[in-house]
């Protein structure tokens, strides 16, 4: 089928839907293929509970009217969503990079939305289903367009921005994530400056932390937007912290938010600066940023009986470990407690990578620590501080309240560890 014409349904429709549990009435289904599912059996279930149209990619026993054959349904997803980006003729930014997209995505939304009708990507759908659908997801009611792109592997982002042509980019940082699939950090580079890349292609604006060496090289570009402290930028500001929380100084005015973590002034002065190139209002960005609260288990601060709780547990890579650590080391709490899970897709280095974490601990200022995983426990490297754990259920059994009853506790551990369970626990 055309596209021109499938985009015409797609506007007549109410939207898209990939999931027969959540079909919404009159929408355009797209049955994909998971690892488990492939969802062309599911195809005519979605017809019955509402759908206007099925876009398959098989032909089965019962060929309906309502089913449009295509190719791939994949494919068509992705240049439908291309087709609609061009149709939008809206601003886009994009937003990659090792850690914090979805914390900065959110406070970009949160400050951008103070003048605009924003349409962000929800949640954390980064990649090339979630980028189509946050595309799909916008109408030309919108006036600016945020999308978070997640990448593995090389040509990945190349690969999301020739669906979403973005007119701004923003890389939050340079990290070890994902080492499997980009095999060192210089791959890991070379695939998220693939937006750099792409955008410059295009004569588009880069906003730049020039702080970050990585960032700073591309300063000779023309079309570029700067923050940093103490050199030279667009946007020259400070980052600061007050009782644990991040925060940035901008015209001697302090912001402080409600998320921890040195990075996460990072994240903020990003977003101040975005919502600064766009002319928001200073209060309104200040106000965005104050009022922001976190969600889903990042970098949240949860106080309970007389304990801190820093509540990481959404998901790690060795570089926000370093992070999330180095922030607890600079707590002025005591005692300083680590409960940690696994860090996952690390691939050949993943032995020597936890050892670090254990290493840093040992070197820290950090109380005690506790280690769960098939890694950590596995590592040859041990410390007094640290205790180890094969499973959660083992920690589970030997959990003992008194290690818990006081100070600050941080909560941090790859998706896969589920480590937020231990909230239940202390
Ligand atoms: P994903 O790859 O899962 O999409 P993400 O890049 O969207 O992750 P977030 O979900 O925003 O990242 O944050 C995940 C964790 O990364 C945070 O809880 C925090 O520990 C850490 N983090 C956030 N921002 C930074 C940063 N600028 N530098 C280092 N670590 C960070
Ligand atoms: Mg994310």
């Amino acid at each position: 089928m055309d596209i021109s014409h499938l985009h015409n349904l797609f506007l007549a429709s109410s939207g898209i839907s990939t999931d027969t549990r959540k079909i919404k009435e009159n929408s355009i289904f797209f049955a994909l293929k998971g690892e488990k599912f492939n969802a062309n059996d599911f195809a005519e279930d979605a017809l019955q509970k509402g759908a206007a149209f099925a876009v398959v990619d098989e032909t089965r026993r019962n060929k309906n009217e309502k089913f449009i054959k295509v190719e791939d349904a994949l494919k068509a997803l992705q240049q439908l969503a291309a087709y609609h980006r061009r149709y939008l003729d809206i601003p886009i930014l994009a937003l990659t990079g090792s850690n914090g997209k979805t914390t900065t995505k959110e406070l970009i939304n949160a400050v951008l939305s103070k003048k605009f009708r924003t349409v962000a990507t929800s949640g954390n759908l980064n990649n090339h289903i979630g980028v189509p659908l946050t595309l799909l997801s916008m109408t030309r009611d919108t006036e600016m367009g945020i999308v978070e792109m997640g990448a593995n592997h090389q040509q990945e982002i190349s690969f999301l921005c020739g669906i979403a042509e973005p007119d701004y980019g923003y890389i939050t940082n340079f990290g070890k994530a994902h080492l499997e699939g980009f095999g060192s950090v210089e791959g890991v580079i070379k695939g998220k400056k693939e937006l750099y890349t792409h955008l410059k292609e295009r004569e588009k604006l880069l906003f730049l932390n020039l702080n970050d060496p990585l960032q700073k090289m591309e300063e000779n570009y023309m079309h570029t937007f700067t923050f940093g402290t103490n050199c030279g930028a667009d946007v020259e500001l400070e980052l600061c912290s007050r009782d644990s929380f991040a925060g940035i100084k901008v015209n001697g005015k302090e912001i402080t938010g409600n998320l921890t973590g040195a990075y996460n002034s990072i994240n903020m002065a990003a977003a101040y600066t975005i919502a600064t190139r766009f002319k928001v209002p200073e209060d309104q960005i200040s106000k965005a940023l104050e009022e922001y609260l976190p969600r889903n288990n990042r970098s949240q601060i949860i106080l309970k009986d007389n304990r801190k709780i820093i509540m990481d547990a959404y998901n790690a890579n060795p570089s926000s470990m370093a992070a999330a650590l180095e922030n607890l080391n600079n707590m002025d709490l005591a005692p300083k407690i680590a409960i940690l899970g696994d860090m996952f897709e690390l691939g050949l280095v993943a032995r020597e990578e936890h050892e670090q974490v254990i290493k840093n601990i040992e070197e820290s200022t950090i109380s005690k620590a506790f280690v769960i995983g098939a890694n950590f426990s596995t590592t040859a490297t041990s410390s007094e501080k640290v205790k180890k754990f094969a499973t959660f259920e083992e920690f589970q059994k030997w959990f003992q309240p008194s290690e818990f009853n006081a100070g600050i506790i941080l909560i941090k551990g790859s998706r896969g560890m589920a480590l937020e369970r231990v909230l239940e626990l202390i």
